[in-house]
């Protein structure tokens, strides 16, 4: 049995509501769905080239969340860690969903905002049974 995780990299976005929806789909896919199969990492320390984190990713799978088309995440892991192996963006689910509007406040975030994140959040963590279940293939 493979023991690989998902390491989930939401990006840094802080001044929109969509990159809090990356953030909380992050929490709601760590702490809820996909717990024990996925851990949390802070993308910051990544691009500043904290060695066992960039260790960790390479040998584990990432999934990176971003909040614009800018990618921020996307980019950097490529960049520090050279491989992203799913990457979802905030907007994406904005568009599937055009009946929840994301309400602009980002503390609290609003009803709309939580059910975009569940949402965005069963997506990535069915995305982490697709990795892990393609690594025990590879395994067996
Ligand atoms: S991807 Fe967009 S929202 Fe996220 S940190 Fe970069 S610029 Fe900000």
């Amino acid at each position: 049995m493979s023991e690989k995780k998902v390491y989930i990299i939401p990006c840094s976005g802080i001044g929109k509501v969509f990159g809090s929806i990356g953030r909380k789909t992050a929490y709601i896919v760590v702490n809820e769905l996909a717990k024990d199969k996925t851990n949390l990492e802070c993308l910051p320390l990544i691009v500043k080239g904290k060695k066992e984190v960039i260790e960790a990713i390479k040998e584990n799978k990432v999934i990176a969340l971003d909040g614009c088309p800018l990618k921020c995440s996307y980019n950097d892991l490529m960049e520090a860690v050279g491989k992203v192996d799913a990457h979802f963006l905030t907007t994406d689910i904005v568009k599937e969903n055009r009946d929840l509007k994301p309400e602009p406040s980002i503390i609290p975030v609003g009803e709309n905002t939580k059910q975009l994140s569940i949402k965005l959040a069963e997506k990535v963590a069915a995305e982490v049974d697709k990795l892990l279940e393609k690594n025990m293939e590879r395994d067996d």
